[in-house]
Parts: C-alpha cells; sequence; structure tokens
C-alpha cells in the first residue's frame, strides 16, 4: 500500500508552491489506492506558530485535500527523536558540539577555502576532536551543545548505501557533502533531518515526495535509516514550482499565498491550475 505525506511546518502562510507539493503526494496515494498523511514539523518554537498551523489546515481543506487523522505533530513526539538519539549514541556516531555560530565562522574563516555544502559552509568538526574527558566536563559544566553526527564514522558503520527516486533513478549515497549535521539543537533536542527519518518510519510512509531541494538530504536520512535500522521508503524529489521571472516561490511573495489567492476571488479550481495540479 503506497503512503504519502506532505509535512509543512507552521511558520508562514502556505503559497501555489505548497499547494503544488501537497497535491503532488495527495494524487500520488490516491493515483496508487494509497494513503495520504499531512504531519506538522514544528519542533521550531521560535519560528512556528499555532495560527499558521490553522492556517494550513484551513487552505489545504479549501483546496480539496483530506487527509488522515490523527494529524502526526512532531512538537509532542520528542520522546521518539530522543529513542532514535540514544541508539545513535550507542554506536558511537554522535559527538556534543559546543560551538556557537560565531565560534564556527570564526573556524571557517582562519581555514581559508572551507568546504560548501547545500548549507553554506561545512561544520568544520571543531568539537569531534575533543577528548571524551573533555567532552564530559563541558557537558557536566552544563555547556549549552548541539549533537552532531560523525559524518565519516557514520557512513563507515552503514556501507555502500542508495536509494530509488522515481525521477532520478537510483541514486548512490554520499554523505560527505552535507558534513556533520546536527541531530539534536541546543534548543531543541531534535533536528529536521532526524525528525522526518524518524516519523516517516513510525508513520509508515512508502512514498516521500518532495521539492528537488531537499534531494541533498535524503543522502543524510538513507544513512541515519541504516544506522536505525528503519524500513527505506522510495523517493520522488520534484522540480520546484517558479513564478513568471523564473525564482522559485517564496514565503514573502505575499500575493501568492492560498489565502491571498482565495481573498482575490479565485476558487480551488483556479489555484489547482495555476499550481500545475489542473483537475
Ligand atoms: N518540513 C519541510 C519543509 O517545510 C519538508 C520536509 C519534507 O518533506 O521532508 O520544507
Amino acid at each position: 500500500m503506497t503512503v504519502t505525506r506532505f509535512a509543512p511546518s507552521p511558520t508562514g502562510r502556505l503559497h501555489v508552491g505548497h499547494a503544488y507539493s501537497a497535491l503532488f503526494a495527495a494524487r500520488a496515494a490516491a493515483d496508487a489506492g494509497g494513503r495520504f498523511l499531512l504531519r506538522i514539523e514544528d519542533i521550531d518554537a521560535g519560528r512556528c506558530r499555532p495560527e499558521f498551523e490553522d492556517a494550513i489546515y484551513e487552505d489545504l481543506a479549501w483546496l480539496g485535500l483530506a487527509w488522515e487523522q490523527p494529524v502526526r505533530r512532531q512538537s509532542e513526539h520528542m520522546q521518539d527523536y530522543s529513542a532514535a538519539l540514544d541508539k545513535l549514541d550507542d554506536i558511537g556516531v554522535l559527538y556534543p558540539c559546543f560551538c556557537t555560530r560565531k565560534d564556527i565562522e570564526r573556524e571557517v574563516e582562519a581555514a581559508g577555502r572551507a568546504p560548501h555544502g547545500p548549507d553554506g559552509a561545512l561544520y568544520p568538526g571543531t568539537c569531534r576532536a575533543l577528548s571524551a574527558r573533555e567532552r564530559e566536563d563541558l557537558v557536566a559544566a552544563g555547556e549549552p551543545h548541539a549533537l552532531r553526527l560523525d559524518m565519516a564514522a557514520a557512513a563507515a558503520l552503514a556501507g555502500r548505501l542508495t536509494f530509488a527516486d522515481r525521477e532520478y533513478g537510483t541514486i548512490a549515497v554520499d554523505g560527505s557533502g552535507c558534513g556533520d549535521v546536527v541531530l539534536a539543537r541546543k534548543d531543541t533536542p531534535t533536528s529536521y533531518h532526524l525528525a522526518v527519518t524518524v516519523d516517516d518510519a513510525i508513520q509508515g510512509v512508502t512514498l516521500v515526495t518532495r521539492g528537488a531541494d531537499l534531494l541533498h538530504a535524503t543522502h543524510i536520512h538513507r544513512i541515519l535509516q541504516a544506522l536505525l535500522r528503519l524500513p527505506v521508503p522510495e523517493y520522488m524529489h520534484h522540480g520546484l514550482l517558479t513564478g513568471a521571472d523564473g525564482k522559485r516561490f517564496a514565503k514573502r511573495d505575499r500575493s501568492l499565498t492560498i489565502e491571498a489567492l482565495r481573498e482575490a476571488g479565485k476558487s480551488p479550481t483556479e489555484v489547482r491550475a495555476m499550481a500545475g495540479m489542473p483537475d
């Protein structure tokens, strides 16, 4: 049975790009006689707002989508992420990172030409070099820290991996392009990469559909699946909807939010067509 999901973060109003993503996932499920889930990715307490979550339900229902209940809200499942972190810690692929953003910038500058990944300069690995004793002392002293994945150790343990993408074919996994990503943040005991991987497994998602801007993240997720012994879904990374100027729709394009289009008198049929998903 095909299970797909749409997993927005309630950090702003949904726009036509989101409509495309949501309709894409729902149609992939419907075409296969499967199930469509909605998941609220609200781990970032500083940026998520209840009114944006309400707006997600309102906008998606207006677009004609229906999803299963209950909706999984990530903020309610921190224990699932901490259990996964414990497993990763047991196999020795995590380390605490005490660096501030400033520390990292300084390190990267001092290094001259630092390798870059999709999210900017890669973490230079400063805290990976700390001894077990130094780590223990800093943690015991209450120093705020994130938990990072030791990517080289993780990749070595995971071995050769691939994932299947309906758009791109079979892709050989290479986590090195992302470096030692954060799996638990200083302010939140999880991260996007960890939560999405754990949730897709717990919810039995068999086909992950999302924008091609997240293709790099799948390399990390595939490694985490191997280390956590989670089932491996199929992927379909879709193109991103662009405006007439060829630029991606962003949350700042107020006029292209579903709310603004609705208020401007557009019908759901018209917005579905604008999103490239005509009836
Ligand atoms: N929550 C992510 C976003 O809003 C999407 C995550 C995913 O589909 O894997 O960009």
